[in-house]
């Protein structure tokens, strides 16, 4: 059965709508004499909040290794397929060759990223970070592509907590458990 809903009938003082518009002018005046919240972007640059998730980049440790061993995790954990990883394999010549693993290439299409940090929270070498940038500009679509070298660059140096260069760890930086 049909329900009718009577309209609520407008009384005089808000048939004369005077009231609203003050009412409206007063949080006007009140908000002019508050302190701007507004910037002027991009002359003047936000302050961004301790744990801001902007583009995602891959780091190196403090000393100039790569943290990533294309694992793919983050690859395959991306809900929006935004990152592309081909796995390569250190040389055997190499000091770090028990890593085995180290990216040949690695692309993430920043049109198709959502910021969303699930390759940040799967990466098991800590190797991949959502950094303060979020500003991504380009003239198309082959420019919103970031390859390896521009990740890196993007990147820098974050402190290595992994470890896993060094070959023999010693009980204290295991908890022990050795
Ligand atoms: S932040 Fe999210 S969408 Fe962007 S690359 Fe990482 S997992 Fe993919
Ligand atoms: S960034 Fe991390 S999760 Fe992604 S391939 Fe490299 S090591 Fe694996």
């Amino acid at each position: 059965m049909a329900i009718i809903v009577e309209r609520k009938r407008l009384s005089f003082w808000e048939r004369l709508y005077l009231p609203q518009i003050v009412s409206g002018l007063f949080i006007t005046f009140k908000n002019i004499f508050k302190p701007r919240v507004t910037l002027e972007y991009p002359d003047q640059s936000p302050v961004l909040p301790v744990g801001y998730r902007g583009a995602p980049t891959l780091v190196k440790d403090s000393e100039g290794r790569e943290k990533c061993v294309s694992c793919q995790l983050c690859e395959f954990v991306c809900p929006s397929k935004a990152i592309r990883v081909t796995p390569g394999e250190i040389s055997p010549d190499c000091e770090y060759s028990y890593i085995e693993k180290a990216p040949k290439d690695f692309k993430i299409d920043m049109l198709r990223c959502i910021f969303c940090g699930l390759c940040q929270e799967a990466c098991p070498e800590n190797a991949i970070v959502l950094q303060n940038e979020f500003s991504i500009n380009g003239y198309s679509r082959g420019d919103f592509v970031r390859h390896k070298c521009d990740l890196y660059a993007a990147g820098g140096v974050m402190p290595d907590k992994i470890m896993k260069w060094k070959k023999v760890r010693d009980n204290a930086e295991l908890g022990g458990n050795r």
